[in-house]
């Protein structure tokens, strides 16, 4: 009979969602308990959702890249978002954030948040000045935004953020999904969290939900041990799919950002095209800070198709190669549009967010052309 080696049966524990041991005589059982209790686990006994070998891997690897000492991964970007929320934030406490800021965001901060007690007030973080008025009126504890906003692709400058933010003691959160560590590191402009939906261009291929947040560990333990008792934990099978796509990043980055800007280019010379959003075209509002913050334009695209929403239904009657749907990021090139998602990001008739993948720049802009005819 085949005698299973320890090493061979703790191979096969890395994938499960928890250890088992054997107790020899004399020796404590393995408690379970807080993450922060002294008795907790002993070395190499987990229970994945308070973290998993798979996990920690990726979490080890998201912290180096965003230059932390800390970060933790939840089963999405909507999870790890509302974790850091329940882990920061308490009844009485003020929560500011960014109008510009991904439409599911604001919802949960409304409906969820605002039912709990805790009050929660939008700014425009676009206008700093703004932004400094509205933190001297409210007194946030949290000011909460994105670098290039989902899907007004506004910029809001992370150092003036980070100045204002240590100025009034206020903690500073910056969703970075549209960037990514390849572009912008939000820590580095002394913004104190980082957070990331790795189901994006972290992830980059559509097949993995996932979140992260990273920061100092003294912000990021706390989220940790939400996560322990909340749960919505990174399936580790996840992880190591997420851990794959983190492998070839910058790679990808690069290739969908040049790509990015040669179909945006193209796309403001196109007379079918009303209106182009990128932040390295020159008419960008931002154009000058945002090139001096963010080593890349990234791979989202907005426009407005002049025959309004007609017309872009009649793009995704056309289309072939790019396929219309709600997320972005991944390694094909594809679009969100239509009535249901104009009202949903609250943007004009016609508005299209084109998601460049990594295709042959002239491919694109092929499909593109026969999808505007
Ligand atoms: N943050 C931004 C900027 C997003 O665009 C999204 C989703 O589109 C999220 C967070 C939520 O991420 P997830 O869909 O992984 O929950």
């Amino acid at each position: 009979m085949h005698k299973v080696a320890e090493s061979e049966s703790q191979d096969d524990d890395a994938l499960e969602c928890g250890t088992v041991f054997s107790v020899r005589d004399g020796q404590p059982l393995p408690g379970y308990l807080p993450p922060e209790d002294p008795d907790n686990l002993a070395p190499g006994v987990f229970y994945a959702r308070a973290g998993h070998p798979a996990v920690w891997a990726l979490e080890s690897r998201l912290a180096a890249l965003e230059g932390a000492e800390a970060a933790v991964c939840a089963a999405s970007g909507m999870s790890i978002i509302s974790q850091a929320m329940f882990s920061l934030l308490s009844a009485g406490d003020t929560l500011l954030y960014s109008r510009c800021t991904y439409p599911n965001t604001i919802d949960f901060f409304e409906q969820h948040l605002a039912r709990l007690g805790i009050c929660v007030v939008a700014t425009d973080s676009s206008d700093i000045e703004r932004l400094a008025a509205d933190i001297e009126r409210c007194r946030p504890k949290v000011f909460f935004f994105e670098p290039l906003g989902n899907p007004s692709l506004a910029f809001t400058h992370p150092v003036a953020v980070a100045r204002l933010c240590k100025a009034h003691c206020v903690i500073s959160i910056a969703d970075n999904s549209l960037l990514s560590p390849a572009f912008l590191r939000p820590l580095d402009a002394g913004i104190d969290i980082v957070l990331h939906s790795l189901t994006k261009i972290i992830g980059g291929f559509g097949n993995a939900m996932g979140g992260v947040a990273a920061g100092r560990a003294e912000l990021i333990n706390p989220i940790a041990r939400v996560r322990w008792s909340m749960g919505g934990v990174l399936a580790p099978q996840v992880a190591l799919k997420v851990l794959e796509g983190v492998k070839t990043l910058p790679l990808r980055a690069v290739r969908s950002s040049d790509s990015a800007l040669r179909v945006a280019q193209a796309l403001s010379a196109d007379g079918r095209v009303a209106r182009v959003v990128y932040p390295f075209l020159p008419d960008y509002p931002w154009h000058e800070p945002f090139r001096v913050a963010s080593e890349g334009g990234g791979s989202i695209v907005t426009f407005l198709h002049a025959r309004g929403t007609a017309g872009v239904r009649d793009m995704a009657l056309r289309a072939d190669a790019i396929r219309f749907g709600p997320s972005f990021g991944k390694s094909v090139t594809t679009c969100s549009g239509g009535a249901a998602m104009e009202r949903y990001y609250g943007q004009p008739p016609g508005f299209v967010r084109l998601s460049v993948g990594l295709e042959d720049a002239d491919e694109i802009l092929a499909q593109l052309g026969r999808m505007l005819e």
